[in-house]
């Protein structure tokens, strides 16, 4: 058992209306925290009062983006506080970590610490079905240091945010617009690690596809602008002739777990589902002779989000006239059921931290 020190906030916030306050706007009462240098390792695990954080003008992560982070989600079933596949989203951070250098964390305190601050923040989960609490870990390089190398010390925190139901007017189908001019990783960059960089490459031509009228980019491979990757903040699935495809893992794009979700729940279904590569013009002509029933992301925030418009080199694809898909409305409403416990959890996704 981890020694996790907690201290008290001296008062506690007024809760918000989850259901006017979107995502990401509004933070829990506690958070944790855990420190590492080389002498000590990671040490000194403790909860204490949500607060701003100081750091050196010369802190590397500001300079040179050595950070990493997750997000998962906890929610009420019933009497319980649960969250979704948390070990899964832990060894991811860590895989994260192996791929920037930066010291992996022990899971078990990490884990436990989640556990606890869950526990103590269990008021925070939202009520009604669709919000959730938003879990944010994340850990970022601190030496106050101006050279360019791998730092010395780490910070590693973990903060809550309730947000509101994504599809609060209803599950709408998303149009996004393949990019090929930019890109966003390649194979051997960092594109499999869940880091800022990533993000910051991408922010320009979302802002492009924002003004031309699309919600986000896909992005193409960044060697041939050819094989399909993945959109924005989440992985992109096909279902083309009865199969679902989606993109294989190459190195250049994320593992994302709700990709890994409905893969496992579509091979429970009998769907066939397959990862390989998949070329944007195999979707254009499994659009053209008609094989092309639906194209959705996948990812935490919406957890899935159907696609009624693709664009690519200047002309738009609708699919499935424009509505969302059965397969991806099944999908959505099983993984739910999964998060609200209308559906038994087969798999082992779910873990119960507390009960109210
Ligand atoms: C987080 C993220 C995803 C989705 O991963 P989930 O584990 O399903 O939330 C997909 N792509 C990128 C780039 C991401 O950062």
């Amino acid at each position: 058992m981890a020694d996790i020190k907690f201290e008290k906030a001296a008062a506690l916030k007024e809760k918000p209306d989850v259901s006017k306050i979107g995502f990401g706007t509004h933070f829990t009462d506690y958070m944790f925290e855990m420190d590492y240098n080389e002498k000590d390792g990671w040490h000194d695990a403790r909860i204490i009062p949500y607060q701003d954080i100081s750091v050196s003008p010369a802190n590397t992560t500001l300079h040179y983006g050595q950070a990493i982070f997750e997000g998962m989600k906890a929610y009420r079933q019933g009497n319980k506080a649960v969250i979704f596949r948390p070990m899964d989203h832990l060894n991811r951070l860590n895989n994260s970590a192996r791929i920037l250098d930066i010291p992996e964390v022990p899971i078990d305190v990490a884990h436990e610490g989640l556990k606890k601050l869950i526990s103590i923040e269990k008021e925070w989960i939202p009520k009604e079905k669709g919000q959730s609490l938003y879990i944010r870990p994340f850990i970022f390089a601190d030496d106050p240091y101006l050279g360019v190398s791998v730092s010395h010390q780490y910070r590693f925190l973990i903060i809550l945010s309730p947000v509101a139901a994504y599809y609060a007017h209803g599950f709408a189908p998303v149009k996004i617009m393949v990019e090929d001019t930019y890109v966003r990783a390649v194979r051997g960059g960092l594109g499999e690690a869940k880091t800022p960089a990533n993000y910051a490459a991408s922010l320009h031509a979302g802002l492009v596809a924002h003004q031309k009228g699309y919600d986000q980019t896909l992005w193409l491979d960044g060697v041939e602008r050819k094989y399909i990757e993945e959109v924005g903040s989440m992985n992109i699935l096909f279902k083309i002739k009865g199969e679902v495809v989606t993109p294989e893992l190459d190195g250049s794009i994320l593992n994302g777990i709700t990709r890994r979700t409905v893969l496992a729940v579509a091979k429970d279904w009998g769907v066939p589902a397959v990862e390989r590569r998949i070329s944007v013009d195999e979707v254009i002509s499994a659009y053209e002779d008609g094989t092309l029933e639906e194209v959705f992301g996948s990812g935490t925030a919406a957890v899935i989000s159907p696609v009624g418009v693709l664009a690519y080199k200047g002309k738009e694809y609708v699919i499935n006239d424009g509505k969302v898909g059965p397969f991806a409305q099944k999908m959505y409403d099983f993984i739910e059921g999964l998060h609200t416990g209308e559906v038994k959890d087969t798999f082992g996704f779910v873990e119960v931290v507390d009960e109210f």
